[in-house]
């Protein structure tokens, strides 16, 4: 612990500020000068873990290798930094109430109240330093959600503030985002929300050191000398984070508003040489300058939160820059569809994706759409549920099983082609009970997604109770759907693609938790590949 440095971030004035994108921007530019860098956030909700999240609470639950259910911001690490997280980068209000309740049941604290200071802040702080011990990381970026001022959040700032002295000087630093918002009626930008979220730090015994200004306009050198004066910074630990074109955008920026150095000098750490980012610009350069553009349609039951989809839309990115093509995302809401409208929906697509989900609302517009992506050999790419409902489609409509389905919606059905595997079907909690985190997986030689891995030993991520029923398979394989992708140890189907079809790829993991900006996911390059194809022999016979 004694060599890892300590930065937090906090925010103020409102949420939705971007202090993931800060974090993982900050990240990346201290990884770019050679440090060894990892951030983990703390969420002040009680829930365990955001497992149990509505998407619409909270947006997208991402999942690490080692099977957490975690905030989103822990996917913007992963993308940005190119680096694992774990259960650790991702600790809640309730994760640290339950640890300390379980050790209070077990006698730890025998004789003494437990009590917020000191019992929750020790356990905070343990869980602060816990990625530190071990001498992986020269620095840990920890960011903490919510706004300064929540009540909830309350706990993890004292504990902060009794870090600054565990750590002791040069070892801790906070960072402040905040709001700059511009009052149109007196055409100004105004700086009295940060003083005031600033003053509540204060409160708390927290001094920031470095201001990161979100705004939507530049901000002055006079509002930067005014923000010094009132909130105890340096002028030139006032940073711009002005409002940019694409989240890709905000680790140059903040590079140019010297956020990185500043951090490195008041930590006392050697600036090195300049960060090397050219691969993070030839990545930009490709993603703002497409030679080509497709429409994929994304059909899902969560589609008016974007932040539900999160790690496919950003996918999506990655694949369409490797492509030099601008990967336009229609939003289509599964429960809406059906025969009346289903062509004017989806039509002009060059690509159908259907998204992982739970539950029975949306089903039967997800695999209409599954049906439509088959018969007219539109590009397809199916997601967990969507691979699902891609299987369910083919048994209905090809296999004339009609009324196959998912046990998840139909326990009485006849053909229960998705089902609960043995094990699953003792458990009775909900909480982290699914099949989480990394499996291997084999790849059938000769098959559409060996050929696009280039290798035949994968690993992916997973989060599903619900598997391909195995009794099933010969009748599928037997009629053009394969299994192209099998787990070695329980022979569980993970990965299904039709025959006589350009592309028609269903995955029960998720790939899209694994793209990141030096790693696009080889099957998104391969499906928005498709997808150009399709849009090009499309164009040729209009
Ligand atoms: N509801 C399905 C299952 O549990 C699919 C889950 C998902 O799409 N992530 O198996």
């Amino acid at each position: 612990m004694a060599n890892t440095k300590y930065i937090f971030v906090t925010g103020g004035v409102t949420s939705s500020l971007g202090k993931g994108i800060i974090s993982a921007s900050l990240g990346k530019l201290l990884q770019s000068r050679g440090y060894k860098v990892t951030i983990q956030k703390f969420d002040p909700y009680i829930n365990i873990d955001p497992g149990t999240l509505n998407p619409y609470e909270h947006g997208e639950c991402y999942v690490t290798e080692d099977g957490a259910e975690t905030d989103l911001d822990l996917g913007h690490y992963e993308r940005f930094l190119n680096i694992r997280t774990t259960q650790a980068n991702n600790v809640t209000t309730g994760r640290i109430y339950n640890n300390v309740i379980i050790k209070e049941r077990e006698g730890a604290f025998l004789g003494k109240t437990v009590q917020v200071i000191p019992h929750i802040t020790d356990e905070i702080k343990h869980n602060f330093y816990a990625l530190g011990n071990n001498g992986d990381y020269d620095i840990i970026i920890t960011e903490i959600g919510g706004s300064v001022g929540d009540i909830e959040s309350l706990p993890f700032i004292e504990a902060m503030r009794q870090a600054k002295w565990d750590l002791g000087p040069g070892n801790f630093l906070v960072v402040h985002l905040t709001l700059i918002p511009y009052l149109k009626a007196a055409g100004e930008l105004k700086t009295k929300p940060t003083q005031h979220s600033v003053k509540k730090l204060l409160e708390s015994g927290i001094q920031p050191d470095l201001l990161v200004c979100r705004s939507d306009r530049p901000i002055t050198m006079d509002i930067r000398k005014k923000l010094a004066l009132f909130c105890n910074v340096p002028v030139n630990c006032v940073i711009q984070a002005q409002d940019a074109d694409t989240i890709y955008d905000v680790p140059l920026l903040m590079r140019k508003e010297k956020l990185d150095e500043r951090v490195l000098e008041k930590l006392g750490l050697e600036p090195g040489g300049e960060p090397t980012l050219e691969h993070w610009k030839e990545f930009l350069g490709r993603l703002k300058n497409p030679t080509n553009d497709v429409c994929i349609g994304l059909v899902g039951k969560y589609v008016e939160l974007f932040d539900a989809y999160k790690s496919i839309a950003e996918s999506f990115i990655h694949a369409g820059a490797v492509n030099e093509c601008k990967v336009n995302v229609k939003w289509i809401s599964s429960d809406f569809l059906d025969e009346e409208n289903i062509d004017e929906r989806l039509n002009n697509l060059d690509g159908i994706l259907i998204a992982p989900g739970f539950g029975e609302r949306g089903i039967e517009g997800k695999i209409m759409a599954a049906k439509r992506a088959r018969e007219n050999k539109i590009p397809f790419f199916g997601i967990c549920l969507g691979m699902q409902c891609a299987v369910i489609e083919f048994g209905r409509n090809v296999l004339k099983h009609c009324d196959a389905a998912s046990t998840e919606w139909n326990s009485n059905t006849k053909f229960p082609i998705i089902d609960l595997m043995e094990d699953q079907k003792k458990i009775k909690k909900k909480g982290g009970t699914m099949r989480l985190g990394a499996y291997p997986c084999e790849l059938k030689k000769g098959s559409k997604v060996a050929s696009v891995y280039g290798k035949l030993k994968i690993s992916e991520r997973h989060r599903h109770r619900y598997e391909f029923n195995n009794k099933f398979l010969k009748s599928f394989e037997e009629n053009g759907m394969i299994a192209s992708g099998i787990n070695p140890d329980s022979g569980l189907v993970e990965i299904v693609e039709l025959k006589k079809h350009p592309w028609f790829v269903g995955t029960q993991f998720h790939p899209e938790l694994k793209s990141t900006v030096t790693e696009p996911h080889p099957l998104f390059i391969g499906f928005i590949k498709a997808a150009i194809d399709y849009k090009k022999i499309k164009d040729e016979n209009n």
